[in-house]
């Protein structure tokens, strides 16, 4: 830290991202990204706009906002593009949170959410998860903060039902509801059409995930007009080009090639429950996944050393230090391929121990 480092950000913990490895070649299984590529009218879409960046990019997003729109079935004016859904997340601590506007959500879920809360300087009520990891709509029914639940959550990968968040959107009419739906596309259902109904309610997604699309930075909002409105001001006052012309030409494309990615979400959704299946052979406790990962943990192998030697035999996967978890690791849903060796080197360590069931 230099002496020149603001009073107020010096004991600041930041969000640490899983890791990007570049210095060899590792099954990469611990950022939740897609294995497969994106589709190719997406390449050549951004190779015609790259030719274009001595240009502004469209602040306004209008045609892929229209895209947006028009795939789920809401006006333009519902919809806010934003440079990865964290910072649509980041924008609404800031439009909505002060001291007397906390943000009540999981005590596990999104890392990123109390760092946002700290670095906005938002008072957090972290609700904990039921015993079997689970979120309790009930215990957002009617609160004093704003609501902000990852669904499915992370890194879990429980789901909601929309009944269930409606319950909690309109028990809170005074508080804004954010549901942040980055894996929505894996088997869960979306309340965006909630948002016809109810102003309060913002719901996030990203091309990160289902669209193979987390290198180019692109997520958004769908809410009703007046929340988009209230973003944009924060938006506009921090960074109005904050989608580039590539990544805006990306995501028209992706749009308009539905059918390749409903197909991949469809192929990770079945090797997903396959790997559950064989993790649960090898004596695994696996949490019931609507997302792109599995959450899964054994006794005969702790968190920490399997992410650990999983990592010294070129496998990463995702593992966190918080006290409730810290048994357990994130493993994403890769290729089959990717699973195969996944599983061989479990099954290996577990041998290592004396302690494999097969
Ligand atoms: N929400 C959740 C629950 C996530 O897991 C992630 C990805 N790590 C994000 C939001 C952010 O995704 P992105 O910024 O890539 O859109």
């Amino acid at each position: 830290m230099s002496r020149f480092l603001s009073a107020k950000y010096a004991s600041l913990i930041p969000y640490t991202p899983g890791e990007q490895p570049r210095d060899m070649k590792y099954v990469k299984l611990n950022t939740n990204e897609s294995p497969f590529p994106p589709s190719p009218a997406v390449a050549a879409a951004v190779s015609r706009e790259a030719g274009r960046l001595n240009l502004y990019s469209d602040p306004e997003c209008t045609l892929l906002k229209a895209s947006v729109a028009e795939y789920y079935g809401v006006q333009p004016e519902n919809v806010l593009p934003v440079n990865g859904s964290d910072e649509i997340l980041y924008f609404t601590f800031l439009a909505y949170g002060d001291d007397q506007n906390a943000f009540a959500f999981p005590d596990i879920s999104y890392g990123f959410y109390p760092v946002y809360a700290e670095f906005c300087n938002v008072p957090k009520r972290e609700i904990p998860l039921k015993e079997d990891f689970s979120v309790d709509y009930r215990d957002y029914l009617g609160v004093k903060e704003h609501v902000l639940i990852a669904n499915p959550n992370a890194p879990t990968g429980t789901c909601l039902t929309v009944s269930q968040i409606e319950e909690i959107v309109r028990s809170n009419p005074d508080r804004v509801v954010i549901i942040d739906e980055a894996y929505i596309d894996f088997g869960g259902e979306s309340c965006v059409p909630l948002i016809q109904q109810y102003e309060n309610l913002l719901v996030i997604q990203t091309f990160s995930k289902s669209r193979s699309l987390a290198g180019a930075r692109l997520g958004f909002g769908i809410a009703s007009e007046a929340l988009i409105r209230d973003l944009n001001t924060v938006k506009y006052s921090i960074n109005p080009y904050n989608v580039n012309r590539m990544t805006q030409a990306a995501g028209v494309a992706a749009i308009e090639d539905d059918a390749y990615y409903k197909e991949n979400a469809r192929r990770i959704i079945s090797v997903r429950e396959e790997t559950a299946t064989r993790l649960k052979t090898l004596g695994f406790t696996v949490l019931p996944s609507t997302a792109n990962f599995l959450f899964a943990g054994s006794d005969r192998i702790d968190g920490e050393t399997l992410y650990r030697e999983l990592k010294a035999r070129g496998v990463l996967v995702r593992h966190f230090t918080k006290e409730r978890i810290k048994n357990f690791c994130r493993i994403t849903i890769g290729t089959p391929e990717q699973m195969d060796i996944l599983l061989t080197n479990i099954r290996a360590l577990l041998d290592a121990k004396g302690n494999a069931t097969i």
